[in-house]
């Protein structure tokens, strides 16, 4: 390093503290990038590469401008990179050698807050992971809106799920975490986000982490109870403070919560239901959150999109969000008069961190003054509609007057886009700018008149006064007039081919009268604008309550616009066992039919007789619409929603499952028949009485006895020992015969018809079986060649014909003997007693003969426990 020069040792030295982002090293208009950086850079960004002596050898270089910056740091960050932007923090006319240059701040996916690099109605979410899987903890922070999210978990496959929720930008991991190879490549394949182990030498003490957190959350630092939370706000904290390198005075509140008090959809039921983005394509458009999605503020639509990420459990929570649907719905001029009032409600959670971060110009504050000024009419509309739901969502409106009115008198009504060029504060606001002005009026005003005097004295009528930035104000007078100019009238200054230009002292001296009080107004304009954006500043809490309020009526008043015009009912959400659609409807896929065409189905479904049902019928004739509708339908309740249907009866639902389609999960890498597996896993180890699982076409992915060997043992199980309310759809006839045997099991099936030898797909759900198979229909319908279809229908007969001999043979494979029913819990207090002592037995201690002995007895035991009826 030696050679280089010493802005080139100035530059490496930088670098090495900033190893996993591009550095920008301000050079004069320029942000430069050298070594590999430059080489990088340039092809990502596609601009040329260059070099530049460096003392010892020629160093590579490339470049962008300053003034267009933001655009190239955009498309690194949207690659996943980061970008550490180094400026110059020296005048660099006072600076004695290299002029001093500091890294003021890294950008990374996840810390962005530049209006431009964000999407509208997404959040952009950090998230930390920390602990050692089993007792971990999620911080989730969102630097350009002010949120910060926390909870506690247990198990790494939780923590993932959870985080999914938050759809990540990035993804910090620490702690034991972080050393597991296997969870940090999974987290990034399956959270699709920049994911950084967290060196734990960069991080600081403990004491010192801890003093930051009660620093930075003052209220609610207390809330970390344990030492995963500590360690997950900590770290997160650490790296936004490495990272932005400023007081981060918008993000002062932690929400802590429990995953227990919401649905827990892990990410397959996430994506399986479409819930905000489609399988095909992973678009928005065609997504439940789309259909539902008629907010008209960005703040609704990021929090419509958490609510539908976290349906809630609590009742008295879902009924007050009903209530104030129910209101807006019973009162569409009402809800007309609401949306339009917040149309006209600018992101004030953006805003405020662009406040806070000392980036607002004066488009946002005036931006921010016009949203303010909307609140009060906003308040009254819903007071005077009498509905206490929305009194009361009105009274915790805080419309923030004092600081609309702080804008309104501050700052002109358009201002520039800059805040360092003038032009932004008002007349009358500052009595030392008002003077300012007044001189620079007043100068402008006497050179202005100028030219009409000295035309008049000279009698030279094309005698001109001008500007250029060279020479500053001047007297043109043209060649051909010169001999009409009294000697010694003006001083020369610059000859022209056919124009003298001349200047006078008493111009020079008004035009630094001028110049001198446009440099200081506009100094003082840009420290009036700062000193207005601090004492906005200080208001952020209060601007974020409203903000959080405006988003939750924008939700609100948006469900009710949806469920009126899609004609939805409010569902009765209980405590209970019963689940009751009459006349169900699959949200989207209606919307996206015809109108009249979809048709609507029933459920019915509880614990006791109703626990599964099993789903027959062919392919294509609505089994999966059915059971999706289902789910749908239960999560819109959940959210406080009003759903397609007729009539709903609502039971709280603590986790849906699902294992639908044959989509592949190709970015996970792993088969489709091992991901069927591994979401029936799921569903079979961690429902609960009170979950909702859908399987569908379980066993589809394997060969067909192996199948439907595996499906019959999953209803099975299903119903013996998990308890939860199951739709089952199968194409495996088979299995209707389990009717019998289980005694909650039902068997319904999508009804078809035949017409004129054709299939006829009715999409009607109704009781029992279904009775043969339409394969050969729909293929016929799909136009095979008639051939292939006579001879499947011969084959057929055949197959039917060989099942019926076998039937009633010995060897009949699927005689549906199911297993015999047994509660929940089914291990006795003796057999738990043995594993416990077989646990505690240290078999290197002991001499090897007394290990056969202690086998012996459990083994004794364990038989004893059998003959006693397992009780
Ligand atoms: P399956 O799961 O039985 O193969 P799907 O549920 O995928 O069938 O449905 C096949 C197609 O039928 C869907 O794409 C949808 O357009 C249509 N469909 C399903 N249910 C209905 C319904 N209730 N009303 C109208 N069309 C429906």
């Amino acid at each position: 390093m030696a050679n280089y020069t010493p802005m080139i040792q100035q530059y490496l030295s930088i670098k090495a503290e900033y190893p996993d982002a591009f550095l920008f090293f301000r050079l004069g208009d320029f942000y430069e990038m050298f070594f590999e950086d430059a080489k990088k850079a340039a092809e990502e960004l596609e601009i040329v590469l260059t070099s530049r002596d460096g003392g010892k050898e020629r160093v590579p270089m490339c470049g962008v401008p300053y003034h267009s910056a933001e655009t190239y740091i955009e498309r690194l960050i949207n690659k996943g990179y980061k970008v550490a932007i180094c400026e110059q923090v020296e005048d660099p006319s006072q600076a004695k050698g290299v002029v001093r240059r500091e890294v003021v701040r890294v950008i990374t996916p996840g810390t962005v807050i530049e209006e431009q690099m964000l999407e509208e109605k997404e959040n952009n979410f950090l998230v930390v992971l920390a602990g050692d899987g089993h007792r971990s903890a999620l911080a989730a922070c969102d630097l350009s809106t002010g949120e910060c999210h926390i909870t506690q978990l247990e198990g790494a496959e939780d923590l993932l799920d959870e985080a999914a929720t938050y759809h990540p930008r990035e993804v910090l991991i620490s702690g034991a975490l972080a050393r597991d190879k296997a969870f940090v490549k999974q987290s990034s394949t399956r959270l699709g986000s920049v994911v950084t182990p967290v060196d734990e030498e960069e991080l600081p003490p403990l004491a010192e982490m801890e003093r930051q957190l009660r620093e930075q959350f003052p209220e609610d630092w207390s809330l970390l109870t344990s030492p995963e939370l500590t360690w997950a706000a900590g770290v997160l904290l650490s790296y936004l403070r490495r990272t932005q390198k400023r007081t981060l005075r918008h993000l002062h509140r932690l929400h802590r919560y429990d995953v227990r008090r919401y649905m827990m959809l892990d990410d397959s039921a996430r994506r399986n239901l479409e819930l905000t983005t489609t399988i095909r394509g992973g678009k928005r458009q065609g997504s439940l959150l789309w259909l539902l999605d008629r907010t008209a503020t960005a703040m609704g639509s990021r929090m419509l999109k958490r609510w539908l990420d976290k349906p809630l459990l609590d009742l008295k929570e879902i009924l007050a969000r009903q209530d104030a649907v129910e209101a807006f719905a019973g009162d569409p001029i009402l809800l007309e008069e609401v949306r339009t009032r917040l149309k006209g409600i600018y992101d004030l959670e953006r805003i405020s961190a662009r406040i806070a971060y000392g980036s607002a110009n004066g488009r946002d504050l005036r931006s921010l003054c016009r949203s303010l000024q909307a609140v009060p009419s906003l308040k009254e509309k819903l007071v005077q509609s009498g509905k206490p739901v929305l009194v009361s969502l009105a009274e915790r409106m805080d419309p923030c007057a004092d600081v609309a009115r702080l804008v309104e008198e501050a700052i002109v009504e358009d201002p520039p886009a800059t805040v360092k060029e003038g032009g932004v504060i008002r007349d009358g606001y500052d009595s030392g700018l008002d003077e300012l002005r007044r001189i620079q009026r007043e100068g402008k005003d006497w050179i202005a008149r100028l030219e009409e005097r000295e035309r008049e004295i000279t009698g030279i009528k094309s005698l001109k006064v001008g500007y250029n930035k060279v020479f500053g104000y001047y007297i043109e007078v043209t060649k051909a007039n010169l001999r009409h100019l009294p000697e010694g009238r003006y001083q020369r200054k610059q000859t022209l081919a056919n124009a003298e230009r001349f200047i006078t002292p008493e111009l020079k001296e008004r035009e630094r009268q001028v110049l001198e009080a446009e440099e200081r107004s506009i100094a003082l304009e840009y420290r009036l604008f700062a000193e207005v954006r601090e004492a906005i500043a200080e208001q952020i809490p209060r601007l974020q309550a409203l903000a959080e309020e405006v988003a939750r009526l924008d939700v609100l008043q948006s469900f009710a616009a949806v469920s009126l015009e899609r004609e939805y009912v409010r569902p009765s959400v209980e405590e209970g066992g019963e689940l009751l659609i009459e006349e169900g409807r699959h949200p989207v896929v209606e919307a996206v039919m015809e109108s009249g065409r979809y048709v609507p189905n029933d459920v019915r479904m509880d614990g006791d007789r109703r626990q599964i049902l099993l789903i027959t019928g062919p392919n294509m004739a609505g089994k999966s619409t059915y059971m999706r509708q289902t789910a749908l339908i239960v999560i819109m309740a959940q959210i406080g929603c009003f759903v397609p249907a007729k009539r709903a009866v609502i039971p709280v639902v603590d986790r849906i499952f699902t294992r639908i389609g044959a989509a592949d999960d190709l970015t996970g890498g792993r088969s489709t028949f091992m991901v069927e597996m591994a979401e029936t896993r799921q569903a079979l180890m961690q429902a609960t009485p009170s979950s909702l699982i859908l399987l569908d076409e379980v066993g589809r992915g394997t060969s067909t006895y192996d199948g439907m060997a595996l499906a019959q043992a999953i209803v099975e199980y299903v119903h013996n020992h998990v308890r939860a309310k199951t739709l089952f759809s199968t194409h495996y006839h088979e299995l209707t015969g389990l009717e019998e045997s289980l005694s909650r099991l039902v068997n319904v099936h999508a009804r078809c018809i035949e017409k004129e030898g054709k299939v006829v797909f009715l999409h009607r759900i109704e009781p029992g079986r279904a009775d043969r198979s339409y394969g050969i229909h729909v293929a016929e319908r799909a136009g095979l060649p008639e051939a292939v279809i006579s001879r499947a229908r011969v084959i057929l007969e055949e197959l039917e014909s060989r099942s019926e001999t076998a039937a009633t043979g010995q060897l009949n494979l699927f005689q549906f003997m199911a297993e015999p029913e047994r509660e929940k819990g089914e291990m006795s207090a003796k057999e738990k007693q043995v594993i416990e002592d077989l646990l505690s037995w240290d078999v290197l201690r002991t001499p090897p003969l007394d290990t056969v002995q202690f086998l012996y007895e459990l083994q004794r035991r364990l038989r004893d426990d059998e003959k006693s009826g397992g009780r």
